[in-house]
């Protein structure tokens, strides 16, 4: 990775840099961060007389040779300054509540607007609505293109945020087009590495934050790095990890609750997490509960899926979706307990040394 003493390369700087890296078969991709782009290698980034002639360039402050299979995303990265914000909220500084529907049904956009206009009175920084969806049954509802138009009028009327989820490219397009902040990957796609590396390059300079969902069969925490260092290899460092339940191994929740996976996360990656309780356990009246435990977790923050009439919902929203009166409450007590935990972040960073 190599930094700059500005906060990017001119042209000319760039061509040069090219120029010494194409000698010993490697390539440049930038990063571009909020105030700053800093340049990721690609390819054996170790060759020391290619690092000296880089360092070497008057307008290089250093080149960082992390040695990880995510040297992007690794807590000991050059990246790691970099702070990622959406909805006027700073993650890790500030508590971030994604809410709303799991499904925009077109058919009855008003239960979207007033969900909506409920998650923002709730106090959520972020709405949330699906669009598409991955459904087990190819008889269940799937989505429709039509719904980007009620979510991004659902933005226009509240001023929120929005986040949607893309399973293919074509809904990557719609969805980036129509304006949308935030991109959900969702955990069957977690490791569809063409999709991983297609939104990195679209979503590259723009902003826009990837909520990457945890894939159902993930092993190693590697893996679950790996997957998001694979859309800030191609230029988006606004990455978020979304814990959201894995392959149930007891019944009663719809998958198990993995919330206890931050602290692992944070001695690994400087990326923030927001865990999704929603999913992991799987019916409304569980899901306050889960998410106060991903917070004394140490998460980031939540994503909650929200409907402002559960039973007339879609999707999942029938079982799995709180009322905003009950986000309301939890808004408010998540942010508390957020305060209490952060106090612990330190000690937890001094254990990983
Ligand atoms: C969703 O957020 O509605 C969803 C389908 O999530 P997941 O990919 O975690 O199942
Ligand atoms: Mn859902």
């Amino acid at each position: 990775m190599i930094i700059p003493k500005k906060s990017k390369l001119t042209e000319a700087q760039y061509q040069e840099v090219n120029t010494i890296l194409s000698e010993f078969d490697c390539s440049i991709t930038p990063i571009p961060g909020a105030t700053r782009t800093i340049y990721a290698i690609r390819g054996d980034e170790r060759h020391e007389t290619m690092i000296n002639r880089l360092e070497g360039l008057s307008y290089i402050s250093k080149v960082d040779t992390v040695q990880s299979p995510y040297k992007l995303l690794d807590i000991t990265a050059s990246l790691a300054t970099h702070r990622i914000t959406i909805g006027g909220k700073t993650l890790g500084r500030d508590f971030l509540v994604v809410a709303g529907q799991c499904t925009i049904d077109p058919k009855n956009p008003n239960y979207f607007y007033e969900t909506a206009a409920g998650v923002k009175e709730a106090g959520a920084h972020v709405l949330r609505g699906g669009v598409w969806k991955p459904r087990t049954s190819p008889h269940s509802y799937q989505g429709n293109s039509k719904a980007i138009e009620i979510l991004m009028q659902a933005h226009q009327k509240t001023g929120l945020p929005v986040n949607t989820e893309v399973m293919d490219e074509e809904q990557l397009e719609i969805a980036v087009d129509a304006g949308a902040h935030m991109i959900q990957v969702g955990a069957r796609n977690a490791l569809n590495y063409s999709l991983l590396k297609k939104i990195g390059e679209k979503t590259s300079g723009k902003g826009t934050v990837i909520l990457l969902k945890r894939g159902l069969h993930m092993g190693p925490l590697s893996e679950f790095i790996c997957a998001a260092e694979y859309i800030v290899a191609q230029g988006n460092p606004n990455v978020v990890f979304c814990p959201r339940g894995t392959v149930p191994g007891m019944d009663g929740y719809r998958n198990h609750p993995d919330e206890s996976i931050t602290p692992l996360l944070k001695q690994k990656t400087w990326a923030p997490v927001v865990v999704d309780p929603s999913h992991s356990v799987g019916k409304a009246i569980y899901v306050p509960q889960c998410a106060l435990a991903a917070v004394a977790y140490g998460a980031d923050g939540i994503c909650v899926e929200t409907h402002c009439s559960p039973k007339n919902g879609i999707g999942d929203d029938p079982k799995q979706a709180i009322v905003p009166d009950v986000l309301k409450n939890l808004v408010i007590d998540a942010a508390k307990l957020f305060e209490v935990t952060k106090k612990y972040q330190g000690y937890l960073v001094q254990s990983a040394e």
